[in-house]
């Protein structure tokens, strides 16, 4: 029987799922799907050996599904190049067309149809977000207009019908958000999410990242290996969230506890991103929680929000500011990434803890990644660049396209304020706040200056002081710059020399 198939579907590691439409009206006995291993690409950067595991196994399982279902499918593991598969493919294929469902990371797809040598591709839509270009889109009234997270959020509620009663949304508000948000009191106990062991197949690729990566941070072993890799899978952890978590998400939607790596956030979002779970099914699932009386509407309406408002509109800023938006630094912030991001050695108890979370889990929820390690970046002036790359290797679900406008966006408020019209600057009242790090650390949150004084406290003013240009007009900021003007100038020199000693520590390692 002739080996050559007219059509070749090319899969990439985080399109696994039957959505992919690429996928969709083909002939199964005229087609084949091909999906490489690069240890090449994967090399290009310093991933967690978490994230590795997850995407390669997620790969070959879902390989293993599709030939399953009756598709032919040229699975090239562990090779060392994209090329060298691709031309063995094509020669024993001997393809007239491809299809490709578009790349989700900005210029990938123009730089894949390259290498096809001329052979012609179609590119078929995202299948894995729910709003399309022309709803963002068509919010701009003119091409420089700014448009909201929450603007583009209530447009997608419309446009899913999600938490809605005809057009009002239910309970009469569009977002709960004053009734989540609540540090944890020391009596609150946090179920641990379901976990998925590793099958032999995992272990294989488990092996194989050892071999490549050995250098990469992370320790990944069957014995310890507890995340979903298949659809199946994914979707029983889902339903453990939904039974056991949502209804509490709100609550502490903020908190952060000692020890505590997932409260009651959902650990999903790995499995969305590589095509595992669909984000509309997992709003629509959250709903029907409310709906059936399991979950309080301020954690459903919270969750919903995450999914359909902040993910859709983090997808499409990058779409609609790429390519520039990667390089952007309006705050001309251009210190080194201090060592201890990689090594976790500080004396920081909360930079310590949020770090652990990253080391050991490649995760930390999103006030650890916001609050934390990103306070941190932005008071400290680290180089844009720097910090979203290393966001990007680091996490389990990070990609560019959601990093870029959490980490130059959100985060370090190096895009001029597209994202947050202000920057997620706080001092360490805030931590103090909303977790028991301080507890236990060597530093005083109460102190601004001094040996013992928390450097968040310094670094907080002299960011302001630093950056006053840039935000004495800004009417979100008002009570921050008038606390900042209040202040006399010898204090504020005394600060801003506080600042400059714990600058110099983060570089010399000391901090
Ligand atoms: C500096 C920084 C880096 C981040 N990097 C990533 C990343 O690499 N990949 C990633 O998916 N998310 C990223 N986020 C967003 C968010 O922190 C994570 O989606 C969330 O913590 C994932 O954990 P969870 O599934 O338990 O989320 P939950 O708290 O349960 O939230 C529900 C879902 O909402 C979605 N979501 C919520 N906020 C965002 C957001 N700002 N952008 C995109 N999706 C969102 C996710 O799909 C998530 O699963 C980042 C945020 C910051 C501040
Ligand atoms: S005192 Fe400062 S450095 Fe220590 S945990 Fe609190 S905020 Fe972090």
């Amino acid at each position: 029987m002739s080996e050559h198939r007219p059509t070749t579907v090319w899969i990439t590691g985080d399109q696994c799922t039957l959505l992919n439409s690429a996928l969709q009206g083909c002939d199964k006995s005229r087609t084949v799907v091909l999906m490489i291993e690069s240890i090449a690409r994967a090399q290009q950067r310093p991933y967690h050996k978490r994230k590795l595991v997850l995407i390669y196994s997620v790969m070959r399982h879902f390989a293993a599904e599709l030939k399953k279902s009756g598709w032919t499918v040229d699975y090239y593991p562990e090779r060392k190049t994209f090329e060298e598969p691709l031309k063995e493919h094509l020669s024993k294929r001997k393809p007239k067309k491809f299809r490709m469902m578009e790349q989700s990371e900005y210029g990938v797809t123009e730089r894949m149809i390259k290498t096809l040598g001329g052979i012609p591709c179609e590119v078929t839509q995202h299948t894995q977000f729910i709003s399309s270009a022309d709803d963002f889109e068509s919010l701009h009234k003119t091409p420089d207009s700014r448009i909201t997270m929450e603007t583009f959020y209530h447009k997608m509620r419309v446009k899913t019908g999600l938490l809605l009663d005809g057009k009002e949304p239910f309970g009469g508000s569009w977002n709960y958000d004053k009734e989540n948000r609540q540090p944890a009191s020391k009596s609150q106990k946090f179920l641990k999410p379901l976990e998925s062991p590793a099958d032999e197949m995992t272990g294989d690729v488990i092996d194989m990242v050892n071999r490549h990566f050995a250098d990469h941070i992370g320790i990944v072993s069957k014995d310890t290996w507890n995340l979903a890799v298949t659809r199946e899978d994914a979707l029983k952890e889902a339903a453990d969230f939904f039974d056991n978590r949502l209804d509490m998400f709100g609550p502490y939607q903020d908190a952060m506890v000692t020890g505590e790596v997932s409260m009651n956030h959902s650990m999903l979002s790995a499995y969305i991103n590589v095509g595992l779970l669909h984000p509309l099914e997992l709003a629509r699932e959250a709903e029907s929680r409310y709906l059936a009386g399991t979950a309080r509407l301020a954690s459903v309406e919270g969750y919903v929000r995450q999914l359909i408002g902040w993910r859709e509109y983090i997808w499409r800023v990058y779409w609609r500011l790429m390519p520039e938006y990667r390089q952007r630094n309006s705050l001309n912030a251009k210190n080194d990434l201090p060592e201890f991001f990689w090594t976790g050695d500080t004396g920081m108890n909360c930079m310590r803890e949020a770090l652990s979370h990253v080391r050991e889990f490649a995760y930390s929820h999103h006030i650890l990644r916001l609050m934390i390690l990103g306070n941190f970046s932005l008071l400290a002036a680290l180089e844009p660049l720097a910090v979203n790359d290393w966001f990007w290797a680091m996490y389990i679900d990070g990609y560019d396209w959601v990093m870029v406008p959490n980490v130059i966006g959100m985060v370090l408020h190096a895009d001029g304020g597209y994202v947050g019209t202000k920057p997620y600057a706080a001092s360490a009242n805030y931590i103090n706040k909303m977790s028991d790090y301080c507890k236990k650390c060597k530093y005083d949150p109460k102190l601004v200056v001094g040996k013992d004084a928390c450097p968040f406290n310094s670094l907080y003013w002299d960011f302001l002081a630093r950056n006053y240009a840039k935000f004495e007009n800004n009417h979100r900021m008002i009570m921050m710059m008038r606390n900042l003007t209040n202040k006399p100038e010898e204090q504020i020199k005394e600060i801003r020399e506080q600042a400059k000693k714990y600058l110099d520590a983060m570089r010399n390692g000391n901090l």
